[in-house]
């Protein structure tokens, strides 16, 4: 079974965009429980990788490494686990809420823009990102770099996220690394 209900937006999401292919190297950032990483190694990942501020009970064929993924370390790290660097980033990290919203509100934008700024150091050419994101938070500043960086850029609302939360995911392909330069 799978260890969360999130599972379900991944599969759901997947279904409609087939970005986990046999053979890839996955990232899977604010992994814990682990139910994103068993989808991506259930759709054939090669590799997965998942990292999570919580520990993670071990997932059958993936790795975890139990950490922040602002370390600067990081990045440089996981592409030498992965013998390369990544075809796909998957982000569902989401704050721990303080209930002080313009707290929480700081640090969902800087987890969503953080999200991007790992994969624009990790992903391959033609790679593909998918990140939970808010509406309302950051997505619209977001949305101008990520289709400089990617031939395609979609928000998506999966039926399985409640109707009632703000959340939505950003689905975007083909990355097109000889661009970096002009968002940095
Ligand atoms: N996709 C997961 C699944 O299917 O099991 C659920 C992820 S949960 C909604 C969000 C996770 O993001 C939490 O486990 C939290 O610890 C993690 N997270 C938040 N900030 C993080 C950070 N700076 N570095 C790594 N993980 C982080």
């Amino acid at each position: 079974g799978w260890r969360s209900r999130a599972a379900f937006k991944l599969i759901e999401i997947d279904d409609r965009f087939h970005l986990i292919r046999p053979g890839q190297r996955v990232v899977d950032l604010g992994a814990a429980p682990g139910g994103w990483t068993q989808v991506a190694v259930k759709r054939g990942a090669s590799h997965v990788i998942g990292v999570d501020l919580l520990p993670v009970d071990p997932v059958a064929g993936a790795e975890i490494i139990e950490g922040d993924f602002t370390d600067p370390e990081l990045p440089g790290r996981l592409i030498e686990m992965l013998g390369g660097k990544a075809d796909l980033v998957l982000s569902d990290m989401a704050p721990n809420t303080t209930g002080h919203a313009p707290t929480d509100h700081m640090r969902i934008i800087g987890l969503a823009e953080g999200a991007l700024d790992f994969a624009f150091d990790v992903l391959a050419e033609g790679g593909g990102f998918i990140a939970k994101v808010f509406q309302g938070g950051s997505e619209k500043q977001m949305l101008e770099p990520m289709k400089k960086l990617f031939t395609s850029v979609r928000h998506v609302k999966p039926p399985a996220s409640r109707k009632d939360s703000s959340e939505l995911y950003v689905v975007a392909t083909g990355f097109r690394s000889e661009r970096l330069a002009e968002v940095r």
